[in-house]
């Protein structure tokens, strides 16, 4: 269901798209050969010594205009619409001029939402210093002054590439330690990977997935701390994976992902509305991974990692005791007493949600884990570490 004017939009950056462009690791230097690719597409606007690029992977849908006095106005537009407001952006801004460049993104309908980061060329991103920025009253607009340089990235989010995505599971699949068997692909027919743990005995599979919106960074922060002890070298990690096998799903709407969607797969469908009706490729073809997976042996905990503006994770009553899912949030909630974080309890069967549907399928504990957009990377590592060591923990008392 792509509205024209969206195929329209994004057919000329499928078309940039299909040049592959050097890898963009999130905390690594962004190297002068990616900025080289990714200007060398036609400027969305140029004028007064400024171009405005979206020619690589997340940038964003949109429309841009210089005034004579070298301000670059951004308009930036959803997949399509009714949406969740996440406005996203993703631009390289080129500058032959002298002074700095001021940028505006105008959100229409939708308020700012993401805290802009910054790279040039050879260094590696980091956050715009909070002063050069000033988000209207309305919040419909933010300005911000970009100190001059001749070319650089403006992104609502650390910079990262789904190959960047991949990269540490792809490692331990050439260890040996993984096997990767894709569950199928996207509207576009990129690769739904899907990366199992199997021993020869196990008790039954624990599922964690991710990105199923495309903006979201901090869940998968914590998915990527989440894995990373359940895969680790430590003796409980080691106890626990001889006796459960794993689906990791690091990428669960990879076209979204690659494209700057704010919220929705190729087909402009909420992936996490969508487990159940199936209309899409991705949920059919997870859904049915999930199921084969299931028939393999009992599915024992399905997590699900997400961001939204604060830390909170929807845990229904779980249906069958003892369970893993309650021990993890045991522990998250001991980790945290006192501190912010909201447990919803609430159960809406039929609602499309991954965690739903995976409960009223295979009657286990399902949840859904939302980090917060700007909570401190630490507090989230330490979660994270926390809800891991408690799920090896439950299951060895199993
Ligand atoms: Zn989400």
């Amino acid at each position: 269901m792509l509205i024209p004017v969206a195929v329209a939009r994004w057919a000329s950056l499928l078309a940039v798209l299909a040049a592959p462009l050097p890898a963009l690791a999130a905390d690594a230097a962004i190297s002068p050969a990616w900025f080289k690719a990714a200007t060398a597409s036609t400027p969305l606007c140029a004028g007064n010594g400024r171009r405005v690029h979206i020619g690589f992977e997340r940038a964003a849908a949109a429309a841009c205009s210089i005034d004579a006095d070298g301000h670059v106005h951004v308009t930036i537009a959803p997949e399509n619409k009714p949406i969740n407001p996440s406005p996203w952006y993703g631009l390289v801004v080129a500058s032959d001029a002298p002074a700095p460049t001021i940028v505006t993104l105008h959100y229409g309908d939708s308020r700012h939402r993401y805290a802009p980061w910054t790279a040039e060329p050879g260094a590696p991103a980091h956050r715009l210093d909070q002063q050069a920025v000033t988000i209207a009253a309305d919040q419909h607009s933010a300005t911000m002054c970009l100190p001059t340089a001749r070319t650089r990235l403006l992104i609502a989010q650390p910079p990262e590439r789904s190959d960047d995505v991949l990269a540490r599971f792809e490692a331990k699949v050439q260890a040996g330690q993984l096997i990767r068997a894709d569950a199928g692909h996207s509207v576009a027919r990129r690769p739904l990977a899907v990366y199992h743990h199997r021993p020869a005995e196990p008790r039954g599979t624990i599922v964690i997935i991710t990105r199923q919106h495309p903006p979201e960074t901090t869940g998968p922060q914590a998915f990527a701390r989440f894995t990373d002890v359940l895969l680790g070298t430590s003796r409980a990690a080691r106890a626990f994976r001889r006796r459960h096998a794993l689906m990791i799903v690091p990428l669960a709407n990879p076209d979204g992902f690659v494209m700057g969607h704010w919220r929705h797969n190729l087909g402009g469908v909420d992936l996490n509305r969508d487990w159940g009706p199936f209309t899409q490729p991705e949920t059919r073809a997870l859904g049915a991974a999930i199921t084969a997976e299931a028939a393999r042996g009992p599915i024992l905990a399905v997590i699900d990692f997400h961001s939204t503006f604060r830390d909170v994770v929807y845990a229904p009553p779980q249906p069958n005791e003892p369970d893993l899912g309650e021990a993890m949030l045991a522990a998250i909630t001991r980790d945290l007493a006192g501190a912010d974080i909201r447990i919803d309890r609430a159960h809406n069967p039929g609602n499309g949600v991954l965690k739903s549907w995976a409960r009223d399928q295979f009657g286990v504990g399902a949840l859904t884990w939302e980090v917060g957009d700007d909570s401190p990377p630490a507090r989230t590592n330490r979660l994270a570490t926390a809800a891991a060591t408690a799920l090896m923990a439950a299951a060895a008392r199993q």
